[in-house]
């Protein structure tokens, strides 16, 4: 049985790993077009602050690490067609070489890109790139090219487009490298996948920093600078009311979402769904023979809102290894996301699960959302932080829909939302919450912990009066 993978990042090994855990007699091969499997991008906003020291150490696992869990890598080798009644794959090497490569079963993770947005200077014969200071930012590629830009001398500022988790880690790392930021999202408020009253929240702590925050702000340009000035490209946007906004800069990161990267499966025959991904049903498979698919090119199944498209890490990690699972006849199933993600900006984190009220709403639910704040722990001891959470529920079955916070980094923003994801995942009630037996210590936390509180307050608020 040769099963090969597309794609050397989450998904493809995700599959890749789990094939060769479950037999190790697999024949495994895994194609990526760069030279950087198993690269954990998700950390490169911690390598270009400085916190990891080298780009190697964002490796979840090595080169020869891979190798020796028995998966043969054709680096630098990009998948140009799919043959599938002949089950073949057209691979080009480096030098340009083509080579066709037999399968029994085949998972396609290529992946996503990023959302070239439509700001004159960005596209074109004329476009600025990577050597003026002009950068996306996904593939370890886009990283080198970033780090070049900042090692170069002189370099004291940054325009952000874009303050989604990835533009805020970014204002973060660029600040803590000593960079002036200017952050400009077209949107009300930042990240905008929390409720704006958290994302005000976040504002605060970017601007606390020093970062400065321009919402409402939709950037039309980028070009060169006229000479003289204190950067060397120039940014022009308009804010909500018309106005121009003008900010020099001698970077500008464009970072404002990602699309799937989905041409050879569609080329292949493969049904696209939600965002053009491709549509895989809870085995992974595609529909078309013997192709599975996973990770950011796919649909994603969520618990709460059927089909939708939601690109994240944790979901291409479980996808991949079901397709490497179900490529080997396996008979597992995605159980379905809830969307859980969490953010650090500075000394803050936000985080969310499940589904904020407007979501609620149009899923069919008659959602109810409380705003309370909590200490993370006994706050006579010393170090405690308040967390803001907003809990949603749904009125007329008191079930728990989704819960988002706000709190200081070291509060455990993050597990505290894990509790909401495993709640919601099990069909909880907003009330059951308080009857989940949590551990408690008065440095670590509270006889009731903060999420029951929250969940507490919902269930006043709501109560029948
Ligand atoms: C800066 C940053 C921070 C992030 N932080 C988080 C986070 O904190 N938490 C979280 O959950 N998620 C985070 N994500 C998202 C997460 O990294 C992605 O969801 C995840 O990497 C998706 O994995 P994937 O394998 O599906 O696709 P990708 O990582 O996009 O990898 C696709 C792979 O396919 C290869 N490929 C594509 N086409 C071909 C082809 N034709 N032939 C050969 N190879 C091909 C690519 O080279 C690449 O190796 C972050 C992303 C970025 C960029």
């Amino acid at each position: 049985m040769h099963l090969v993978m597309i794609g050397g990042s989450d998904a493809g090994i995700s599959a890749a790993l789990r094939a060769r855990e479950l037999d190790p007699a697999a024949d495994v091969t895994v194609v990526l077009e760069d030279a950087y499997p198993n690269f954990s991008i998700c950390g490169i906003p911690y390598y270009v602050s400085g916190e990891v020291t080298h780009w190697r150490n964002l490796a979840h696992r090595t080169l020869a690490d891979l190798e020796a869990a028995g998966m043969r890598l054709r680096l630098e080798t990009i998948a140009r067609r799919i043959d599938v009644p002949g089950r073949k794959l057209l691979v080009t090497s480096v030098e340009g070489g083509e080579e066709l490569l037999g399968y029994d079963k085949l998972v396609i993770g290529t992946g996503a890109v990023p959302v070239r947005p439509p700001i004159t200077g960005l596209s074109g014969p004329d476009a600025l790139g990577p050597a003026d200071g002009v950068h996306l930012l996904h593939s370890m590629g886009d990283t080198f090219a970033v780090m070049r830009t900042l090692e170069q001398a002189a370099l004291a500022s940054a325009v952000i487009v874009g303050a989604g988790y990835i533009g805020l880690e970014m204002a973060d790392a660029l600040t803590v490298r000593g960079l002036r930021v200017t952050q400009m999202e077209q949107l009300g408020e930042v990240l905008p996948t929390v409720d704006p009253q958290l994302g005000a929240l976040v504002h605060a702590e970017l601007a606390s920093h020093g970062v400065e925050v321009l919402t409402g702000t939709t950037v039309q340009a980028i070009s060169t600078a006229p000479s003289g000035g204190s950067g060397r490209l120039q940014v022009q946007a308009a804010a909500a009311d018309g106005t121009a906004v003008t900010r020099t800069a001698d970077m500008v990161l464009v970072v404002v979402g990602v699309r799937p990267e989905t041409a050879l499966a569609a080329d292949a025959g493969a049904t696209l769904g939600s965002k053009r991904a491709i549509a895989v049903d809870p085995m992974m498979r595609t529909g078309l023979p013997d192709i599975y698919a996973a990770g950011d090119c796919v649909i994603t199944h969520h618990r709460l809102l059927g089909q939708t498209y939601l690109p994240l890490g944790t979901t291409a990690h479980k996808q991949g290894r079901i397709a490497g699972e179900n490529a080997l006849g396996g008979n597992r199933q995605f159980a379905g996301s809830l969307g859980t993600q969490v953010v650090k900006i500075f000394d803050q984190a936000a985080a969310r699960t499940g589904l904020r009220d407007h979501e609620a709403a149009a899923a069919g639910f008659d959602p109810v959302t409380v705003e309370s704040a909590a200490d993370d722990h006994k706050a006579y001891y010393p170090g405690s932080h308040r967390i803001t959470i907003r809990v949603t529920g749904d009125r007329a079955t008191g079930r728990l829909l989704g819960m988002q916070l706000f709190g200081h980094k070291n509060a455990e923003i993050a597990k505290r939302t894990d509790i909401a994801a495993t709640a919601i995942y099990h069909g909880m009630t907003v009330d059951a919450v308080s009857d989940l037996d949590l551990s408690y210590t008065p440095p670590l936390g509270s006889p009731w912990d903060a999420v029951q509180m929250a969940a507490q307050a919902w269930v006043r608020e709501t109560r029948p009066r």
